[in-house]
């Protein structure tokens, strides 16, 4: 069995170490830094790096973490991602269990686009690493592709189990659920989300992860068809209220909140 920690790293970003007593495997290390110090500290011995997407503050790390620990670099491979040493797609699984692995960890691929067109997400059970599409209370920006992919890429994490935990990149959720509150002031999940976020980060713990369930409840970008959220943006001027039209002005207003 594993566990899974947060090894934080550059401004807001949490490198997930998933690990046992003896072997380790990170996703999206931005820096290699923090990294090695809690491979070091607890005599691990890394094993794989997951890679969720190509931004550097996601694979920044990746070049000299390999200097010490060479070993396979799993995500979808692109021209402007170096590092994939072995490309992951759609319905692909990553086993990282016997023999290869004694973490007893397999994953299903799916491709997440609507970031950036490379985007996937690791799916085990009870478990989801979901770099920058879905954040704590909100989700990531529109680099590339349309939005529409990026709202069926949340749509299609949001039928996960309700128990899943959702383990971002960034820690945004406290600005996130300040939008939340402006999305929908009425919500009472987000007065309780955002007393339970302070105290947290009062404590400096992560506020992630957190469960596909609380995402339904509080993250806007999953409640594009409740009233209160419609309501709210039709007083901002919205005319069409189609699913992906509240989506678009939900992502468009967040961008200048
Ligand atoms: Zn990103
Ligand atoms: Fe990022």
């Amino acid at each position: 069995m594993f566990n899974i920690t947060a090894v934080p790293a550059l401004n807001d970003n949490y490198i997930w170490t998933i690990h046992n007593d003896l072997h380790a495997a990170v996703v999206d290390p931005g820096e290699a830094g923090p990294v090695l110090a809690f491979l070091n500290a607890r005599r691990l011995q890394l094993q794989a790096i997951l890679c969720t997407h190509r931004h550097p503050d996601h694979t920044g790390g990746i070049a000299e973490l390999r200097e010490v620990y060479n070993v396979p670099v799993y995500g979808r491979r692109h021209p402007g991602n170096p590092y994939i040493t072995h490309d992951l797609r759609e319905g692909a699984q990553l086993r990282l269990d016997a023999p290869d692995s004694d973490l007893g960890i397999v994953f299903d691929i799916i491709e997440t686009p609507g970031h950036l067109d490379d985007h996937i997400a690791f799916i085990a059970p009870g478990i989801l690493f979901c770099g920058d599409i879905l954040f704590g209370a909100g989700c990531g920006r529109n680099f590339e592709g349309t939005l529409a992919q990026l709202h069926h890429s949340l749509q299609r994490l949001a039928q996960l189990p309700g128990d899943t935990r959702v383990y971002c990149a960034h820690e945004y959720t406290a600005a996130n659920l300040r939008f939340a509150l402006a999305c929908e002031p009425g919500n009472e999940a987000v007065h309780q989300r955002i007393a339970a976020t302070r105290e947290l980060r009062a404590a400096n713990q992560p506020t992630i992860p957190s469960t596909i369930a609380l995402e339904k409840a509080t993250n806007p970008f999953l409640r594009c068809t409740q009233p209160e959220i419609i309501r709210t943006l039709q007083q901002r001027g919205l005319a069409d209220t189609g699913e992906l039209s509240v989506f678009t002005a939900l992502r468009e207003w967040r961008n200048q909140f």
